[in-house]
């Protein structure tokens, strides 16, 4: 038997737990029996599946069950399952190294900060590793089904594991797990019938297989009038598939502790939504929103948050084809009467059943949610905060339910404080406004200021700020909410909504100076016109309708996209600006030539777009600058 060490990812990971998990140590019970759970569920399904696991049944393979063993004199005990065991290999790889995409986001996230630290570890679950907290010493016993050979993995959670093979009679005779804790000071507060009940029942209450306790129970005697331990053994949780029970059954408490044992996470849900299908497909879903949204979100490789059962039978977790991908933040189980048991990750993808599952299962949440938007808002914007920008990804691939999507997500506005939607925005609409507005960029304060916005605010009009990196892109796609058109500010035609037919035509006025412009910036611009948009500022970019913006191209081109066509953008400038009038004077004066490399790079400047050559722009500023000091 020889040392191993840990790998380095999980020596930091036990590092955090020993120094800043202390405020809830109780949760190592609930990780343990979530995963004897698991385990259990593995195996059911292969014993329903598979004929060479069928056959072992009752000789190998046990009724499934978890036992919890406490030796209150020893400070020892033993979380056991009959479930689906690991072989040396397995020891080696679950419990030696981190496997989960997950846990390693974790660690990269964390601060060295402790407390907030262990706030971001609650929202993840720490898995076997939390057992650390409670023990100085661990023993993982294990045999895996279909396999004769049984092996004990100890380890201290400081100095690495050791593995060895159990030998002969004290091999374990049935496939399983037995995990055995020897408790530290810590620790020792849990070598207590009583408080280990309280604790099954809190996190564990709703887990589907029976859970054992056997401990030296003192009951009192009456004859002899003294209190004497006997040893027992009782079921101490519900054992029942939670969501198969009927909602009337079913307290705010139990859906809690059910979603804490699903997912790991401390905090409550936001919000859960409990459906039960009868007719030409019989299924259940129980839908979670965390309170804080999943650290994997905006990872390439999240985890799936729902499970599928087929007749209360697990079948797999962290699918990406039970719900869309933009609803990957929602937690819970779906669990269907009518699909085979032998269903493949494959088969899910094109199975008809599930994709009325998952089409039902969409309208469902999204109509939850606006019931919550509407009945109550304060909650509901918590749920903004963390998951509107997922909703927006949803505009982008969820045809289907666009306009509803676009009812959910909120906005930034130039009117409001705090964030509006689009049906209050057209509330809101003036008379004679024939549009929604919008600007997109990249941060709110520049949008704010953006000259785009000038004629929007003197004419008293709303525009809603956008500043996600992709609402640029989404939002280019949809061209109206209802009968509503909805219209980017920077589009050239958007203006012609804001024209003044009384205002007397200023474009003839500068034709000159805008022809002098055009023709010093040459093809670096498509166009120099006249401006109807613009209050306080000289000059502005905007782009044709069927264009991409000058900050969209340069996203694209970011993103590796080399054949983009030529496109050019506009400026427009305006005519009642006062350095425009100055430059009316006399068009032929070399000074225009800078002035309008200066009005064109401001303008892309405040559009957010770099500057190809800054050192010129630079060295014509302190030209300008010099000559008027
Ligand atoms: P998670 O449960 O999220 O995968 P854990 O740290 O809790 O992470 O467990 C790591 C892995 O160890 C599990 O994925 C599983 O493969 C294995 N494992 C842990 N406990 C058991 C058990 N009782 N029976 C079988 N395998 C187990
Ligand atoms: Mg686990």
């Amino acid at each position: 038997m020889s040392k191993q060490q840990f790998q380095t990812e999980v020596n930091q990971l036990l590092q955090l737990i020993v120094h800043s998990l202390y405020s809830h140590p109780e949760i190592f019970l609930r990780e343990l029996i979530s995963n004897s759970s698991d385990a259990l569920d593995k195996l059911r399904y292969l014993t329903l599946t598979d004929e060479k696991y069928k056959a072992l049944v009752g000789k190998g393979i046990e009724p499934p069950r978890i036992d919890l063993e406490l030796d209150e004199a020893n400070k020892t005990l033993s979380v056991s399952d009959t479930g689906i065991g690991m072989n040396e290999e397995d020891l080696v790889s679950h419990l030696g190294t981190i496997a989960r995409s997950g846990t390693k986001n974790f660690l990269a996230q964390l601060s060295g900060d402790a407390r907030k630290d262990s706030n971001l570890i609650g929202q993840f679950g720490v898995g076997f590793y939390s057992v650390f907290m409670v023990a100085d010493k661990v023993e993982v016993v294990s045999r895996k089904a279909g396999e004769e050979k049984t092996f004990k993995w100890t380890s201290d959670g400081k100095t690495g594991f050791d593995i060895e093979e159990v030998p002969g009679a004290d091999a374990r005779d049935s496939a399983g797990t037995r995990v055995l804790i020897h408790f530290n000071d810590e620790g020792s507060q849990y070598a207590n019938g009583w408080r280990l009940t309280e604790i099954v029942k809190k996190y564990s209450n709703h887990i589907e297989f029976p859970i054992f306790l056997t401990h030296d129970k003192s009951e009192w005697n009456a004859e002899k009038k003294e209190s004497i331990k006997t040893r027992t053994t009782e079921q101490v949780n519900a054992a029942s598939a939670m969501w198969q029970r009927p909602k009337s059954d079913l307290k705010d408490d139990d859906y809690k502790e059910f979603y804490k044992s699903i997912t790991g996470d401390w905090e409550d849900p936001l919000f859960w939504f409990h459906t039960r299908a009868e007719g030409t497909l019989e299924y259940t879903t129980l839908f979670y929103i965390p309170a804080k949204a999943p650290l994997d979100l905006y990872q390439a490789d999240y985890k799936g948050g729902v499970k599928l059962y087929v007749k209360r039978v697990f079948i797999m977790d962290d699918s990406k084809d039970l719900l869309p991908q933009y609803l990957r933040f929602v937690r819970g189980i779906i669990d269907s009467e009518d699909l085979p048991l032998n269903v493949s990750r494959e088969i899910l993808q094109q199975n008809k059943v599930l994709t009325n599952i998952k089409t039902a299962s969409v309208k469902k949440i999204l109509s939850e949610l606006k019931a919550i938007a509407t009945n109550d808002p304060g909650k509901y914007l918590q749920f903004i905060a963390e998951y509107n920008r997922p909703l927006k990804e949803g505009l982008y691939g969820d045809f289907a339910n666009r306009e509803t999507l676009l009812d959910l997500i909120r906005f930034k506005s130039s009117k409001v404080d705090g964030l509006t939607s689009l049906a209050e925005a057209k509330e809101r609409m003036q008379p004679d406004q024939k549009a929604l507005y919008y600007i997109t960029g990249t941060s709110e304060s520049m949008l704010r200021n953006s000259p785009l916005l000038e004629i929007y605010k003197k004419k008293g009009i709303e525009v809603l700020l956008l500043d996600d990196d992709i609402d640029e892109i989404v939002f280019s796609s949809i061209a109206k909410f209802g009968d509503i058109d909805l219209k980017a500010v920077s589009k050239s035609a958007t203006s012609e909504d804001l024209k003044d037919d009384s205002a007397p035509d200023k474009a003839e006025e500068i034709k000159p100076l805008l022809e002098k412009i055009k023709a010093t910036l040459g093809d670096a611009v498509k166009e120099v016109r006249a401006s109807s948009r613009l209050a306080d500022s000289p000059s502005v970019i905007v782009s044709d309708e069927d264009e991409p913006s000058a900050r969209m191209r340069q996203m694209m081109q970011a993103m590796g996209q080399k054949d983009l066509p030529e496109l050019k953008p506009t400026l427009e400038i305006n005519p009642d600006h006062e350095i425009i009038r100055k430059l009316l004077v006399d068009t032929r004066n070399t000074k225009v030539e800078d002035a309008a490399w200066l009005l064109f790079d401001q303008a892309l400047l405040l559009e957010g777009v770099p500057l190809e050559d800054p050192t010129t722009f630079v060295q014509r500023l302190n030209r300008v600058l010099n000559e008027s000091i």
